[in-house]
């Protein structure tokens, strides 16, 4: 790489909304899918106790042996908690329940909001030659999600296209100046991505040009239709890229992909 002014390693996308069911999982997986099939080197955290993220990219409960967990708390090996998916050039370290008493172990450690930040900067994660790691945070604004952000570089912003969308976002913009103020004063938006969206439903139509009137350029062009191909693929372990390759969620996912890297290489320039 020439340009000089970009730290080395990977960039750090954290996938957050506090909001359940907006499509937080769906986008890490197959965003990170996405990348993967354009040649990227990509890492999907599960930040989610749910492990929706592990599951859906393949990675049963029983083989879940070293977690996310282990990650943040313990002194764990990076190849025995780095896993590889179905998926060519698209790893993840998955997550169990046990992640939710995280949240509350983190409280009597002192560096409890960097723990994710440090993890992801040890330097054996230099050998996995990884070009995005995507964090799937769960929906809440707690000491996870915290962690996230502040490893992260940015934030990604899945936006259910449904009525009162848009008012969960205030409080996540105020926790994003927060972690600003507390430690990642980097940290930038990378973007919001219009999910599930209904090109028929006015209701879509409405929360879009409410959307793009507030927050202008930081919303995607690119809109994920709702599609049940896209509902599907987690049932059968495969990101929808792979399981219906030419479905229009699929198409959507890579759209995102190559709006997402040249966004990025705008800004480089
Ligand atoms: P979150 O991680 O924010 O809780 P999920 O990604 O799990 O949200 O999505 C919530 C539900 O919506 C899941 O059942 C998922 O399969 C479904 N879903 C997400 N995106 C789409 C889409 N584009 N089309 C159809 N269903 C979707
Ligand atoms: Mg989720």
């Amino acid at each position: 790489m020439s340009d000089l002014s970009r730290p080395k390693g990977p960039k750090i996308i954290a996938v957050a909304n506090q909001k359940g069911g907006v499509g937080k999982t769906t986008t890490t997986i197959n965003l990170a899918a996405a990348l993967a099939e354009s040649g990227k080197r990509v890492l999907v955290i599960d930040l989610d106790p749910q492990g929706n993220a592990s599951t859906g990219l393949g990675i049963e409960v029983e083989d879940r042996e070293y977690t996310t967990y282990d990650l943040l708390l313990d002194d764990v090996n990076l190849n025995s908690v780095i896993m590889p998916t179905v998926t060519p050039g698209l790893l993840i370290v998955p997550a169990t329940v046990d992640l939710s008493s995280a949240d509350i172990e983190l409280i009597s450690n002192e560096k409890r909001s960097f723990l994710l930040h440090d993890a992801l900067r040890q330097t054996p994660m230099d050998d996995f030659n990884l070009d995005f790691i995507l964090i799937d945070c769960p929906p809440s604004l707690n000491l996870l999600t915290v962690n996230a952000m502040i490893a992260a570089h940015s934030v990604l912003v899945p936006l259910q296209s449904e009525f009162f969308a848009l008012e969960g976002l205030s409080q996540l913009m105020l926790t994003i100046r927060e972690v600003r103020q507390s430690g990642n004063k980097d940290l930038r938006i990378e973007g919001v991505v219009l999910t599930m969206y209904d090109q028929r439903n006015n209701l879509s139509l409405q929360v879009e040009q409410d959307a793009r009137d507030n927050l202008g350029d930081l919303v995607f062009q690119t809109r994920i239709p709702r599609n049940v191909r896209v509902s599907e693929a987690p049932s059968f372990a495969m990101p929808v890229l792979t399981y219906d390759t030419a479905s229009k969620g699929a198409e959507a996912y890579r759209a995102l992909a190559a709006e997402m890297l040249k966004k990025n290489e705008l800004k480089v320039a």
